[in-house]
């Protein structure tokens, strides 16, 4: 459930035409709107009734400051990955108390940052890792809160790019060896261990991976206990899958069911993760129809968006919808929608059935808002777009557009090249 409709046959984000911002601001460029933003954060926040939580925004699915702000509004807590989204973070007004770490790579400045800021729990991903917590506390006299990150074996049944739970995965610490390296961190003078974490991965469209990892959890949850470890955090990651096509994934309350009828009785304190199914239908993608190109047996729509503004279709063959911003009876075409970077794999739809887009035109890439602006890069020189949020009948630019000064900004010339 999103705002952007067609209303008398012009797209809209909530009351605001779609064409006047594109006037206004020129394209391409991200839209986001404020009521969806929302309503998805709260659906998320209110599924799980009489369970004691907290929503843990994953950070890199757009990590712009207005839409963190927004769920820090809400009450919501913070997932980073990077020193780079604490420091985002904790400018957007989260407490560091509600932000929780995760990620395989986190280097000793990182570590540092986030014992400084006092976050509420390191995700644990190898043994090595705990050690260097426990030695960066111990330099600061301080105590480390963490959980491990187990990686439950579970097939998340969704694109290999995206699926993090496996064996064969580089994520987490495997589920035979999660025991060990719990009583390795319970050993460890400088950490306290607070919790237990689970992210199996993205774009998930069934309960069931999600209640076998779970399960997986609790079984080590109640072993660790045995053993005089106590787990009071119980995060369990985000991946809830969202409709770009066809999909039909379960809406957070089917989901909710699940997770509190599995840790039904348990007293533990549950953290989410959700990213995608927040932000991910909240935002869409502007761009303007440049040529058309008919060659042999293809029809090309070649727009001023690319690969570089929205990867996604170019790195896992993902579906966005494309719709046109002004509707009209018009024939269809099969066509490829493609982008001006050089490069054959910059496409935002392949061989797609669609409305006979001409020059000149404004197309909308639906469901951009996650993954989106935060993979955007400036391969060939092109600046980065800007992003604008819409609250009911007003626009504002949360991010302006880069300039072509922008592209060289910190580049220097070697006194030896003349
Ligand atoms: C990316 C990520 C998330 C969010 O995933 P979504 O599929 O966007 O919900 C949550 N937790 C971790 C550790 C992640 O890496």
């Amino acid at each position: 459930m999103h705002y952007f409709d067609y209303v008398a046959d012009e797209l809209h984000c909530e009351q605001v035409p779609v064409r006047r911002i594109a006037e206004e601001v020129g394209t391409p460029f991200y839209l986001y709107s404020h009521a969806t933003l929302r309503r998805h954060f709260l659906a998320v926040q209110e599924a799980f009734p009489d369970t004691e939580r907290l929503v843990c925004y994953s950070a890199k699915a757009n990590t712009s400051q207005a839409i963190l702000r927004l769920f820090a509004d809400l009450g919501g807590g913070l997932d980073i990955v990077s020193g780079g989204e604490l420091y985002r973070g904790l400018k957007a007004g989260f407490a560091p108390g509600r932000i929780v770490y995760s990620g395989v790579g986190k280097r000793v400045d990182e570590i540092d940052y986030a014992l400084d800021s006092g976050i509420l729990q390191f995700n644990v991903e190898s043994f090595q890792e705990l050690d260097l917590i426990d030695q960066r506390a111990a330099a600061r006299n301080t105590i480390a809160p963490v959980a491990i990150r187990v990686n439950p074996d579970v097939d998340p049944k969704t694109h290999p790019y995206i699926s993090t739970g496996l064996k064969k995965n580089k994520f987490g610490i495997n589920h035979r060896d999660a025991p060990e390296a719990y009583r390795h961190a319970d050993r460890l003078p400088h950490l306290e261990v607070v919790g237990i974490d689970c992210h199996i991965g993205s774009q998930i469209t069934e309960v069931q991976p999600f209640r076998d990892a779970l399960k997986s959890l609790m079984e080590l949850i109640g072993e660790l206990r045995g053993e005089g470890i106590d787990i009071r955090n119980l995060d369990i990651g985000g991946g809830l899958g969202i409709t770009y096509g066809d999909e039909q994934p379960p809406d957070p309350g089917e989901y909710a069911r699940t997770v509190m009828e599995v840790m039904a009785g348990s007293g533990l304190r549950l953290i989410l993760e959700p990213g995608r199914v927040i932000v991910g239908n909240a935002g869409i993608l502007v761009a303007s129809v440049l040529y058309r190109k008919h060659s042999e047996d293809k029809e090309f729509v070649i727009t001023d968006a690319g690969m570089n503004d929205l990867l996604r279709p170019s790195l896992y063959q993902a579906y966005h919808e494309i719709r046109p911003v002004r509707r009209r009876k018009r024939p269809e075409i099969r066509a490829d929608v493609v982008g001006p970077i050089c490069e054959s794999g910059d496409f935002l739809a392949q061989d797609r059935q669609m409305p006979d887009l001409q020059p000149g035109e404004l197309l909308a890439v639906m469901s951009a808002g996650a993954y989106g602006f935060c993979m955007s890069s400036n391969y060939c020189s092109r600046p980065r777009v800007p992003e604008v949020m819409v609250k009911d009948d007003q626009f504002h630019v949360i991010r302006q557009r880069e300039r072509v000064a922008d592209l060289i900004r910190g580049e220097s010339l070697p006194p030896f090249v003349k």
